[in-house]
């Protein structure tokens, strides 16, 4: 039982009878509230996602990249897609969603197309120039077909054309999810090790080596950044994604790392930079 989840349902399913019981109130009255109408909906779509996401299991939770420069719509989608677990970097330019892109460990992407600083489909090509292979859901006000067809020559996967539904967006985002952890099979190797980005799980010597949440975080993250040197910050960002985490935890799970990965150390995969950081030291492809 998932307490945070449940107690979420609860609160959303007593905020929609708390409406409905104002509105229906005021409907005795002369002062109807179309407001409490609207939010009752919300809270009863929201308890019901809550409860959907909490029995399906299979149902992916995502870190979603969201570029999208107007405020309300980021502010709504982010809000309800994080209600339903998922975790939202959001964006409100291409500079700053570029970053996150590069930055994080993105599991699907929503991006607006008119942006102010550069238009979305220059965005969606940069991603794919820089070998960002997660997939890209445009959001486009344009609904004319030949910008949808240059919207997935730029190197996008699936559109929708606003305005659109909440429950359409997101069937869009898991069947884009599943299609690409399906089909790509998406892996990095180096040396020894396979890491499957789609399993989530590592192969030293085609022998499966078992890891937590945790150890895989740090571990997918030092791969993507072999050869760089990755702070311990850095790492607890992977971790920990709104509060601040023991960097004293990133050392413990590079421990247990090296020891699962490399049993005689005589591979040494993650070097210790003094003061830096670690660095993955075998070249990943
Ligand atoms: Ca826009």
């Amino acid at each position: 039982m998932n307490f945070g989840k449940d107690s979420a349902f609860w609160v959303d399913l007593t905020l929609c009878f708390y409406d409905l019981v104002i509105t229906n109130n005021a409907k005795l009255g002369d002062n109807p509230c179309p407001n409490h109408v609207d939010r009752a909906s919300l809270s009863l779509g929201l308890a019901f996602r809550r409860y959907s996401a909490y029995k399906n299991k299979d149902e992916v939770l995502m870190k979603i990249l969201l570029v999208e420069d107007a405020p309300i719509l980021r502010h709504h989608l982010k809000t309800q897609l994080e209600a339903i677990g998922n975790h939202v970097y959001d964006a409100e330019n291409a500079e700053m969603g570029d970053y996150y892109a590069n930055q994080y460990p993105i599991d699907v992407a929503i991006v607006d197309l008119g942006l102010p600083d550069m238009d979305g489909l220059d965005l969606v090509k940069k991603f794919r120039e820089q070998g960002l292979s997660f997939p890209i859901l445009i959001l486009t006000a344009r609904g004319n077909w030949q910008e949808k067809v240059i919207g997935l020559e730029s190197g996008a996967d699936d559109y929708v054309v606003k305005p659109f539904q909440q429950d359409e967006l997101w069937a869009r985002l898991n069947a884009l999810v599943r299609r690409s952890a399906g089909f790509i099979k998406p892996q990095i190797e180096a040396g020894p090790y396979r890491l499957d980005l789609a399993k989530k799980s590592l192969t030293v010597a085609e022998q499966e080596v078992e890891l937590t949440a945790f150890e895989y975080q740090i571990l997918e993250y030092l791969m993507r950044n072999h050869g760089q040197v990755v702070s311990k910050q850095q790492l607890l960002d992977q971790l920990y994604s709104d509060s601040e985490g023991d960097p004293n935890v990133v050392e413990v799970m590079v421990s247990r790392l090296r020891k699962k990965m490399d049993k005689d150390n005589t591979i040494k995969p993650i070097n210790t930079i003094r003061g830096q950081g670690y660095l993955f030291s075998i070249s990943c492809k």
